[in-house]
């Protein structure tokens, strides 16, 4: 037997046992579930989890085409000269132009070189301007209407406290919609400090109104390198205060603490990580044995990859385009290339609004999906000459080659929706013979000798999260599993997590959905006993083995 299929043997026999484990304790978990309208119980919630078995770690290799850092190759204090070499690909990735209404003020004074006091006297945040309170608060009131699934989490668990105690320093984008979780992890009973994961992405005015409510932060729009680190050192380094949990997007709070504090691991109970790239990291980590607490790999969740990658990406890839370029999309010819959960976001958006979408993919089971979903599978070389609009969604490099962008014809748009800015050969575009114009920000003509024009957008970077926002819904649902993570993972009882990377238990996942089910109004059907007996499932889930897709 081949060890590949050994492993997934292996698999499945865990999987049927966790699901046999599962019917054990579903009786419990039926109380907490939507369908029946009664209140979570936190308690309830940490005594399901004591009866779910531990899940191990995902068996999925996660491909990385530019970052290859390991937290042993990070900057250290003394190296600040290095800094900028060594930032990483999702503090650069930036939410920037649309996200942030922040003000237009030109006061150019480093938020680090001023005093601000907040109504409450305390000084200890870093933000552009505590003034900015109330706008801030209208902000965050706004994003509150959209995630009322997790403000009912928030409104079911806080009597319960589950995270009193907890001291959670966060590494995130500080948007409106991030200070809605971190107020929900504060009504939880948290203390919150927290950096921005991104030097564009802090909304200005939400920092501000967190700071006033005591969460302290450490972010502004536009810090340098130097600044991003310093942020994310004030909030680990304090007097009196130490971390017990982290919450982390991209790996770089974790590796500060891992370089610079490592001895704060000694009490920290878990770290929570939502992007790829630090997933990545921690399975890295994992592997070389140097992983000194457990983790929890959110990115993973059904929840977070079914929903951000494909919804957020269906949503926000016109909104990216239309703000960058007034394009119209009825009758333009569009490719899209790679057809993942990101792809067919892109390809159902573009469709409906009547573009002619060819696919690209390596994979032919994708290339099926495509088919059977009514796209034209073809070589990217076959339509380069006619195609108005190329959108990359592969996590690979070079999908798009210098020598194919030669012949695109002119006004064309290239664009890309994956991880990294090397999907698209933008650094084989930076050649004498070729001039870069600056429209707009985000958008560059790229002119070639004989005066043909390729529009390139936020210079191969992300576009959804360069050049628009985000759907506050979507990060609802993340924000929801977020929390549920740093729940399970501050009250798990000694020993239920070793130190390894771990995804939220399914029934995690499925309270998750079914909370957000309420916006729509959406009425479950409830399993009888005999078709629960016939398809050997609990009434109360979870309703599907690990191994299904979704
Ligand atoms: P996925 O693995 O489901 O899909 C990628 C697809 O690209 C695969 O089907 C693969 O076969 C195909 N592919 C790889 N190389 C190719 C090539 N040279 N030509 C054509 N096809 C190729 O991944 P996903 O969830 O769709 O994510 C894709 C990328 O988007 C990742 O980098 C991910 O980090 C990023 N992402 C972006 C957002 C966003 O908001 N923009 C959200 C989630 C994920």
């Amino acid at each position: 037997m081949s060890e590949a299929a050994g492993e997934t043997r292996l698999e499945v026999k865990q999987a049927s046992k966790e699901a046999k484990e599962s019917e054990n304790v579903a009786e419990k978990y039926s109380a907490m579930t939507v369908s029946k309208n009664s209140d979570l119980n936190m308690g309830e919630l940490s005594s399901v989890f004591s009866a779910v078995p531990t899940h191990k770690p995902v068996k999925k290799q996660i491909q990385f085409v530019e970052d290859k850092q390991e937290f042993s190759r990070f900057p250290t204090k003394t190296a600040r000269r290095s800094l900028s070499r060594s930032i990483s690909q999702s503090s650069t990735d930036s939410y920037s132009s649309a996200a942030s209404y922040s003000d237009s003020s030109d006061d150019e004074t480093s938020p680090r070189d001023k005093t601000q006091v907040n109504s409450k006297g305390s000084s200890d945040f870093c933000v552009k301007n505590i003034k900015q309170v109330e706008f801030g608060r209208r902000e965050i009131e706004i994003a509150e209407q959209d995630m009322s699934a997790l403000i009912s989490l928030r409104k079911r668990a806080q009597s319960e406290k589950p995270l009193a105690g907890a001291k959670i320093v966060g590494c995130t984008h500080i948007t409106a919609q991030t200070a809605v979780l971190i107020e929900t992890l504060v009504a939880l009973g948290a203390q919150c400090r927290w950096a921005a994961c991104n030097i564009y992405s802090t909304q200005n005015e939400v920092a501000a109104a967190l700071s006033e409510t005591g969460v302290a932060v450490f972010a502004w729009k536009g810090e340098s390198e130097d600044d991003f680190w310093w942020c994310i050192d004030r909030c680990v380094n304090t007097e009196g205060w130490q971390p017990n949990m982290i919450l982390d997007d991209g790996g770089d709070l974790t590796h500060w603490v891992y370089k610079k504090y490592p001895n704060v691991f000694k009490k920290i109970r878990g770290i929570v990580e939502e992007s790829v790239t630090g997933v990545h990291r921690l399975y890295q980590l994992s592997k070389a044995g140097k992983l000194c607490v457990p983790a929890m790999n959110v990115n993973d969740s059904v929840t977070k990859q079914k929903f951000d990658n494909l919804y957020c990406c269906r949503e926000s890839i016109l909104d990216g385009l239309k703000r960058t370029t007034d394009v119209m999309f009825g009758g333009k010819q569009v490719v899209v290339c790679g057809y993942g959960e990101v792809g067919k976001g892109c390809c159902a958006a573009l469709k409906a609004l009547g573009a002619v979408v060819y696919v690209t993919e390596i994979d032919p089971i994708c290339a099926l999906q495509a088919c059977m979903d009514g796209f034209r599978v073809m070589k990217l070389n076959e339509v380069i000459r006619h195609v108005d609009i190329i959108i990359t969604c592969t996590g690979n490099k070079n999908v798009v080659t210098r020598d194919q962008l030669d012949r695109m014809k002119n006004g064309s748009i290239v664009c890309n929706m994956g991880h990294s800015n090397t999907e698209i050969d933008v650094a084989s575009l930076r050649t004498p013979e070729l001039t870069w114009e600056r429209v707009r920000p985000q958008v560059d003509h790229i002119i070639w000798p004989d005066g043909k024009r390729v529009i390139l957008l936020a210079e191969g970077r992300l576009l959804n999260l360069s050049c628009s926002t985000v759907p506050t819904f979507v990060l609802s649902i993340t924000a929801t599993t977020q929390a549920l993570a740093l729940i399970e993972l501050y009250n798990a009882p000694e020993g239920r997590y070793k130190k390894d990377v771990y995804l939220l238990p399914k029934k995690m996942d499925e309270y998750v959905a079914s909370l957000h089910l309420t916006t729509f109004d959406a009425h479950l059907t409830e399993l009888n006993d005999e078709q629960a007996k016939y398809l050997g499932l609990n009434k109360n889930g979870p309703f599907k083995p690990n191994y299904y897709r979704y």
